[in-house]
């Protein structure tokens, strides 16, 4: 058995002064950039430091892998990583490199001699981390290799995926059974975003953890807005969404695999760049489909639940549902990919009640009758969060069997718009009414088209224009109409039943209205917007266009390395350096998420990037500059960012035709915002006709400006365009030479200077 030194600190220039007392916050800020825990990883981290087995359950986003890699990082010998995707591990190898950890993977994409080098590093102490899959535990005479490896601990992520009562099992995991026999005295720690009180008894038994930490931390995610609409024209729905994030990241849920090429096909069409991810593309299809949005090369990957655990991508600004999920744990677990970096982010449902019974026949098919009463207790379950107004993030935690206290939480539909109790007897008892008078042998859609006076195909054949009832609510909108329905089957009024064609049929207690003998008094959001989801109510205000460059110099430094960006730096590290405009290194390293390596390997394009920007526009003051050690809690007086709404309606108008006066005008904005506007839209590959915005013969000399002055800094442009042309037309330009493929950074593409001369 190989002794274990938990205590020993690999880094002895931190100054460890004794053993016990090493600093592992400064570890936390060194390494990672981090300034503080978040909720439970600190005792996670002192339990394994010592020496102690650890069960930890904590969502996605909360920050696991935080918790084995600072001791991985501080502990001598190498940390096996148990991870149940082949396919994940060379971005989270990637991911710990990247912060100047040694990282390495073990798995079936090696060869053999490149598997039997990483044995040897691994025999040799190199890796704090090394990463392999289940699979290869269960090779025979590996396990018994690994005693004699010099280990530091072992932990397993996804620990859930080892219990047949959890949802994701994998036989492979079984194999980690025989981890602690194999592995006597060897810490072991498990991992998970997913776990009932019976798949966590399971896991500390089949791991046979002793005496374990455990630790549960909350399911809130407070970055997450949650919203509910009731599914109209779906494909626009998610488009509105989209064209609200542009160039934003996000992932939209649809139920059938058909129902995600047709929504990949509608939003390419309208210019969004999407792709499709289901279990009936073939593999390498999928893989390239996910590289490309793990990589920022597309906007949009619409997907059946078949894309999932394997996304690790921390930037996914919005996660839209076209279909309601089968239950309340997919729902959270696929909403969960939202804002992994801690940033705001979007969920939005969308839901009709023809859902339901398409999910029933998937449920209906299930094998045992135990199995399939739990489907349909869960799928109502979902079904009532969708319809019940009341905060949806008390409704998820509930879930969970966790209590939310405050009273609104600022960050759903329900809580942000409040619900309006309506008395909308009236109303009902016309719906009923028509219901009524044609017998209870029609479904909801013709329901409506009675009441609201439509004129189709069906009515008149049936004479239906005839009913007293007809065209009663022609003033209140189709859409009224539906919403009340829905309403009124969800509060029990109606019924609808019958396969395939579900009929309504009125209650009992709908009686009791139609008649007049109660009120109905409903708490539905019957006046709901339509269209536009809501954005995040903590909306960030950071510098839009400084924004823009960084992501891009990210995205090509990223390229170069053939990592994924966000692997360089989170958005939120991008956003605050567009707050605080940091200048020096010391500067940089206050920012979240940068680290002494990342500064090391990336900071100085950056800084460099920041600083011309800040002479482009002297008007940014430099009190709200970062330079010592602590930002402050809230920036003081940020330059009025640009919001991703105010983009997409900038967008809008120039898609239209209007030139950068008229839409300055239409908008009541500086001709310079949105100028400014126009270039980061081009910037980030919005396809627009830039003769529209800038004087043809402007371009060219401003173009031959730009290739010998390079792309970084405007004014030496706009100052040899001696008076003919000004800050305006060069943002536009710049954005329109990027969008053409000129690379902001100096050394690559047809510029030859730029960076490297100030
Ligand atoms: P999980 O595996 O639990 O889903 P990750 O380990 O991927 O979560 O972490 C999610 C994000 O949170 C990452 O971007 C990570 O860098 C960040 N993060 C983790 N711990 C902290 C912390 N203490 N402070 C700030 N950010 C953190
Ligand atoms: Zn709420």
């Amino acid at each position: 058995m190989y002794p274990i030194v938990p205590l020993f600190a690999k880094f002895c220039h931190l100054q460890c002064h004794t053993l016990q007392t090493f600093n592992y916050s400064e570890q936390l800020q060194r390494l990672f950039g981090y300034s503080t825990f978040r909720a439970n990883q600190e005792e996670i981290v002192q339990a394994i430091l010592a020496g102690r087995d650890v069960f930890a359950v904590m969502p996605t986003g909360g920050g696991k892998s935080l918790c084995y890699q600072l001791p991985a990082s501080l502990m001598k010998g190498t940390c096996l990583v148990v991870s149940p995707l082949i396919s994940l591990m060379k971005d989270q190898v990637d991911a710990a490199n990247a912060f100047g950890m040694k990282a390495g993977l073990l798995n079936s994409t090696l060869s053999s001699s490149e598997q039997h080098e990483v044995l040897a590093r691994l025999q040799d102490g190199v890796y704090d981390l090394l990463y392999l899959s289940p699979e290869r535990l269960a090779l025979p005479g590996f396990l018994e290799r690994m005693r004699r490896a010099p280990l530091s601990f072992v932990a397993v992520d996804e620990a859930h995926c080892i219990s047949e009562w959890g949802h994701d099992f994998r036989p492979d995991y079984l194999a980690l059974s025989s981890l602690r026999q194999a592995l006597p005295g060897v810490v072991l720690t498990a991992f998970t975003a997913t776990a009932t009180k019976r798949v966590e008894e399971d896991i500390v038994r089949r791991l046979a953890l002793n005496k374990p930490l455990m630790t549960r931390a909350s399911f809130d995610r407070p970055n997450l807005f949650y919203q509910v609409q009731l599914r109209e024209q779906v494909n626009s729905q998610i488009e509105a969404v989209v064209a609200a994030h542009p160039d934003e990241a996000g992932i939209v849920y649809r139920l059938s695999r058909a129902d995600v090429e047709k929504t990949a096909t509608w939003l390419r069409d309208r210019g969004v760049k999407a792709l499709p991810y289901h279990a009936g593309l073939d593999s390498q299809t999928r893989s390239r489909n996910q590289e490309a949005f793990n990589r920022d090369e597309v906007q949009v990957v619409v997907a059946t639940v078949a894309f999932g655990m394997g996304i690790d991508k921390s930037n996914v600004r919005f996660v839209i549902h076209g279909d309601l999920p089968k239950n309340m744990e997919s729902y959270y677990q696929e909403t969960g990919r939202a804002g992994r970096d801690g940033e705001p982010a979007l969920c939005l449902l969308l839901y009709g009640r023809g859902d339901y019974f398409r999910l029933r026949k998937f449920i209906d098919q299930l094998a045992g009758e135990e199995e399939r009463q739990a489907g349909l207790a869960q799928l109502a379950r979902m079904m009532d969060f969708a319809e019940q107004p009341v905060c949806r993030r008390r409704a998820v935690l509930h879930y969970f069997e966790e209590e939310y206290v405050p009273e609104n939480c600022g960050a759903c539909d329900i809580c942000k718009h409040g619900v309006e109790s309506i008395d909308a007897t009236t109303e009902a008892q016309m719906v009923m009414s028509a219901i009524y008078r044609t017998d209870q042998r029609f479904g909801a859609g013709h329901i409506v088209d009675i009441v609201y006076g439509a004129k189709t195909a069906r009515i008149i054949a049936l004479a239906h224009d005839q009913l007293k009832t007809y065209g009663v609510g022609r003033d209140r909108g189709k859409r009224f109409w539906r919403q009340l329905v829905e309403a009124m089957l969800g509060e029990g009024l109606l019924k609808s039943e019958g396969e395939p064609f579900p009929l309504l049929h009125i209650t009992a207690m709908g009686e009791e209205v139609l008649f007049g003998r109660e009120k109905y008094i409903t708490r539905r959001m019957l006046e709901a917007k339509a269209g536009a989801a809501d954005t995040n109510a903590a909306e960030i205000s950071y510098d839009g266009s400084l924004f823009a460059i960084l992501r891009q110099l990210r995205r090509e430094m990223a390229d170069r390395e053939g990592v994924p960006p966000y692997v360089l730096f989170s958005d939120k590290s991008l956003h605050q350096m567009c707050i605080y405009f940091p200048q020096t290194p010391e500067a940089l390293l206050v920012i979240n998420g940068v680290g002494q390596m990342k500064l090391e390997r990336y900071g100085k394009p950056f800084l460099e990037a920041i600083a011309l920007y800040l002479s482009d526009n002297p008007e940014i003051s430099p009190q709200q500059m970062v330079q010592g050690r602590e930002l402050p809690k809230a920036p003081r007086q940020v330059r009025k960012s640009v919001g991703t709404e105010t983009l997409a309606e900038t967008l809008r108008l120039a898609k239209a035709g209007l030139n950068v006066e008229a839409i300055a005008a239409q908008r009541e904005l500086k001709s310079s915002t949105i100028a400014a506007h126009l270039g980061e839209l081009l910037q980030q590959g919005h396809s627009l006709d830039i003769d529209q915005f800038v004087d043809r013969e402007v371009r060219n000399a401003m173009t031959e400006l730009f290739r010998s002055h390079g792309l970084f800094r405007l004014r030496p442009i706009v100052e040899a365009m001696e008076g003919r042309a000004g800050y305006d037309e060069a943002h536009i330009v710049r954005g329109f030479l990027v969008f053409q493929g000129w690379k902001l950074e100096a050394e690559e593409g047809p510029v030859s200077s730029g960076l490297s001369t100030n």
